[in-house]
């Protein structure tokens, strides 16, 4: 066999990646678990006769799933050891009776490993022993002291940061890990680290920022991003003012909920000056008019009309758009009646005409102190705003 690789999967990467209890090689990225892509980036190098899996005894039912169905040189899996060496010397061995004359070693957790990437290491080994990817480091270096403040800046010059799949003569890096364990020599962090240590010379060779290892739930965010097409979403936000008189009446439409009042709110419609609001917020998100001109007052058939009706449409011009509605945030303005008692049921409706759950509709109210038109009690007012998510740019 020419060429074979080991994909380190045993760490229990967990914590930093907030993703519950599943370790980050088995997180799903865009619906294919992270070891996954890893596995079908390696395969699709048509020189890699067999990959060697080395994962937690924890994991079998991860591997399982992760692996189900997959066509490739793929070997039984090993358990690995307490330490990453162990590891990768678990995996070493389990490849030792096919004899490879090489051998990539890679961390599961580097899915974005491209087909260059992995000539440019297999090209070094003709001439090294190892040959490892690896970034000059660009940032200016700082060395901390216990308290975080710099003591020092350290020279960044030869400075590179190691990636893998690192490439080793396999019979040489073999024999290295197992030199070291049986020293006991146990925190060494790469197999190049290894290597260096038994005197084999690792080449470096041009890495990519593309491959790097996702570390942290940021790292998920933006590989989900990426693999997505680079697609940013396409966040709007709409703002909406309402203003209805009181007049002779017995109750008031706000927020979609009949309340009983000593006085009624004047207009075309049912005059539900809070569902105007937020109805013009959602337009405004989208670009698209306002509330008036597409129920004009002028109209007879929006006479004493249910003002759900234009809150309805609103939202059926966001979902034509292929948008969905992020979140609504409505305020009143008012001396009476009182808004409290009928915020939940204001906000139920609303998230039922929108579509959308009771949690992305906000309800707030306030007074004027008296103050202003509303504080003499001549009307109510009511502002909203909207945020829109359409299809990204
Ligand atoms: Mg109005």
């Amino acid at each position: 066999m020419q060429i074979a690789a080991v994909v380190v999967a045993a760490g229990r990467g967990i914590r930093a990646l907030g993703t519950g209890s599943v370790p980050k090689q088995y997180v799903s990225l865009a619906g294919v678990s992270v070891l996954r892509r890893t596995l079908d980036r390696l395969i699709e190098h048509r020189q890699i006769a067999a990959v060697q899996v080395v994962i937690h005894p924890s994991d079998v039912a991860l591997y399982e799933a992760a692996t189900h169905g997959f066509e490739g040189p793929l070997l039984p899996k090993v358990v690995g050891g307490d330490t990453r060496q162990a590891s990768v010397l678990a995996g070493l061995d389990a490849l030792a009776p096919f004899e490879p004359d090489r051998v990539l070693i890679h961390d599961a957790a580097r899915p974005f490993v491209d087909l260059d990437l992995i000539g440019r290491v297999l090209a070094g080994l003709d001439h090294h022993v190892g040959a490892i990817p690896a970034l000059r480091v660009a940032d200016t270096l700082k060395r901390a002291e216990a308290n975080g403040c710099i003591a020092a800046t350290v020279a960044r010059e030869g400075l590179w940061r190691a990636q893998t799949p690192q490439g080793f003569h396999f019979k040489a890096i073999r024999d290295a890990h197992r030199k070291a364990i049986a020293e006991g020599v146990l925190d060494l962090t790469d197999d190049a680290a290894v290597a260096e240590r038994y005197g084999l010379a690792v080449a470096l060779v041009e890495g990519s920022e593309r491959n790097r290892k996702l570390t942290t739930a940021e790292d998920l965010i933006v590989a989900e991003r990426e693999l997505a097409g680079g697609v940013i979403p396409d966040v709007r936000t709409g703002t909406g003012f309402d203003v209805h008189r009181f007049a002779e009446g017995d109750h008031v439409w706000l927020g979609g909920v009949r309340i009983p009042h000593t006085q009624r709110l004047d207009g075309h419609s049912d005059a539900d000056v809070a569902l105007h609001a937020v109805t013009d917020a959602l337009l405004g998100a989208i670009g698209d008019g306002d509330i008036g001109q597409h129920f004009p007052p002028s109209d007879p058939q929006w006479k004493g009309a249910a003002s759900h009706i234009f809150l309805e449409d609103a939202a059926r011009r966001v979902r034509a758009r292929g948008g969905r509605i992020g979140n609504v945030d409505l305020t009143i303005l008012c001396e009476a009646p009182r808004i409290g008692p009928h915020r939940d049921a204001m906000r139920s409706a609303i998230a039922s005409m929108l579509g959308i759950d009771v949690d992305r509709v906000g309800v707030k109210a306030t007074t004027t102190e008296q103050l202003g038109f509303t504080g003499r009690k001549e009307g109510i007012a009511a502002m909203a705003t909207a945020t829109v998510v359409l299809p990204g740019l």
